[in-house]
């Protein structure tokens, strides 16, 4: 597309930078792209090229040599990436840059940082996300994949499919299970490095995406220090969760990306191409399924750079992430196949591009989540109502006259809501509220209660206090089986069990306490 002179989403820097990422496109990848096909490799040298112009490290802090730069930087990034003419490409750098490495920058410790992240924003090091098994793919709370502590270290056995950069990699991100019965609950990130005794890897043979590793993993065996966990132990499904959304956009734009391409080839074809005495351009029942489709994948970029305003504001956007993505993809797929016919023969043959636009296209509404996961998201939203976090109306609900004395310090093992809100003070740690001021609602169909942390201070009330920074809305039912363990959150809060109108910090709250012993 070209570089929009005027736009409520882009400035002039953003113009500047997709010009360099295009130049760099065109210039430095697209002129190598039979040859890694053919030879089914990125070289080296390209990462390290592409960590030195800075598009590895569009979405990583400054602190560890990235750009900490706005959203529309890396929409901008990712809409020129498919001018590398070679979706495999354009999928190993979306994976390395801006997925696999996002749990560490959001979650992992300065150590993870300095040996993961700031290598693979400069280029040196190579990363992978591996989540999906033989059989675990659309259902991720399935993944067997087991992480067991043995003195300092994981023991880590299970096998992958699919993962992207999974043969060349210089480390993995592995959602491995550590608690084997907590279902999505159970599941952590734990950073492995691929030269380590017992892991082993196998590049898959695909109908597209040729440059691009897609590999098999086992891991036998494989022994990796406790420090290699990000974040939390069994907080990886939430994590994943979190980057889901923002690799949804990126699939949806570098779709995107790749329609802007493949119509600006078919379009330069038609101009020139004759058939009965004229350009096939000319043939209004080609030109209106042209106009059709720039309109279409106008409208998609629309709604990509919209999602990525949310995303920039903070919102998390998971409707509308899965909507892009579903759009675009199946765009995307819809559009190669009418660009190749427009080819005629042509379009048929490896000598010209349509071919592997239409491959590559191909697998557009499987990766990055299918388009029927896509549909069941959006049905969830649209259909049953949940609302995956979305700033929401407050809802006006009667208070008791008078609040209710502070809640009593009392180590109980909770069994009743009541129970549970009073056993908040003496389960508080302080040493995750210094600086910290929230209040959070809870509201239940038989009762409301409000929670202030202060610092070190907890004050629990019945009834409803003040403005919150978060309202939580559930039954004390599922309240009690999620504070139990019974329940995971992360579940509960995507099947709609559990509203929450500000999950960012509804997390913070909630590592704010000790769990109950169970
Ligand atoms: C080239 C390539 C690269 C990939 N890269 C990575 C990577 O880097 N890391 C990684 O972890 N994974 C990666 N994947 C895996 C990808 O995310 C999965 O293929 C995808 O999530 C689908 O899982 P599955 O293949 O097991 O299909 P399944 O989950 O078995 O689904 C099979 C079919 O059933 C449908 N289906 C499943 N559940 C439902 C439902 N509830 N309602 C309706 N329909 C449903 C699906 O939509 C699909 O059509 C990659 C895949 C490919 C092909």
């Amino acid at each position: 597309m070209p570089v929009p002179a005027r736009s409520v989403y882009f400035c002039e820097d953003h113009a500047m930078f997709r010009e360099t990422a295009r130049k760099f496109m065109e210039q430095e990848v697209a002129p190598h792209a039979d040859a890694w096909e053919a030879e089914r490799r990125i070289p080296r040298a390209i990462w390290q090229r592409m960590g030195e112009m800075g598009f590895l490290g569009l979405v990583g802090p400054e602190s560890h040599g990235g750009m900490d730069a706005d959203v529309f930087f890396s929409i901008a990034f990712l809409e020129e990436l498919p001018r590398s003419r070679m979706g495999g490409f354009t999928a190993a750098v979306t994976v390395h840059g801006f997925i696999a490495t996002n749990a560490i920058r959001d979650h992992g410790t300065d150590d993870l940082k300095q040996r993961y992240l700031a290598p693979s924003i400069t280029g040196e090091k190579l990363a992978a996300i591996c989540i999906s098994e033989p059989d675990a793919g659309s259902d991720v709370a399935a993944l067997r994949t087991s992480a067991v502590r043995d003195g300092d270290h994981w023991v880590i056995n299970g096998a992958k499919t699919w993962i992207t950069n999974g043969v060349y990699a210089d480390f993995h991100v592995v959602a491995c299970k550590t608690d084997k019965d907590a279902g999505a609950g159970g599941i952590s990130l734990i950073v492995v490095d691929t030269d380590t005794p017992g892991v082993s890897s196998s590049k898959l043979n695909k109908m597209g995406w040729h440059s691009s590793d897609t590999a098999e993993i086992a891991y036998e065996n494989v022994r990796v220090p406790l420090g290699n966990l990000i974040g939390e132990e069994n907080a990886g499904f939430r994590y994943i969760m979190q980057t889901f959304a923002f690799e949804r956009l990126s699939a949806a734009t570098t779709s995107i990306g790749s329609c802007d391409l493949a119509l600006e080839e078919t379009l330069a074809y038609m101009k020139t191409r004759e058939a009965f005495g004229r350009p096939i351009a000319k043939f209004q029942a080609l030109r209106h399924r042209l106009a059709d489709m720039f309109t279409e994948v106008e409208a998609a970029r629309q709604l990509c750079y919209h999602t990525a305003w949310l995303h920039q504001n903070g919102v998390p956007a998971v409707k509308e992430s899965s909507q892009a993505k579903l759009l675009a993809s199946e765009l995307s797929k819809r559009v190669a196949d009418e660009c190749l016919q427009f080819f005629g023969g042509f379009g048929f043959v490896e000598e010209y591009p349509m071919a592997r636009f239409y491959r590559d296209a191909r697998v557009g509404t499987i990766v990055a989540g299918t388009s029927e996961i896509m549909r069941e998201i959006i049905a969830k939203v649209e259909v049953d109502g949940v609302d995956f976090g979305r700033p929401r109306e407050k809802k006006v609900h009667q208070a008791p006259a008078a609040p209710a004395p502070v809640a009593q310090a009392a180590e109980v093992a909770p069994n009743t809501v009541p129970e549970l809100f009073l056993s908040l003070p003496t389960r508080l740690r302080p040493e995750k509220t210094e600086g910290l001021r929230t209040r959070v609602h809870f509201q239940f169909p038989g009762s409301a209660w409000t929670v202030e942390i202060d610092g070190p201070l907890c004050q629990v009330q019945e009834g409803l206090h003040g403005e919150p920074a978060c309202v939580v809305q559930s039954t004390e039912e599922v309240y009690l089986d999620l504070e139990a363990g019974r329940e995971s959150p992360e579940m509960a809060f995507m099947t709609g069990k559990v509203k929450i109108s500000n999950p960012l910090v509804m997390q913070q709250f909630a590592r704010s306490f000790r769990r109950i012993a169970r």
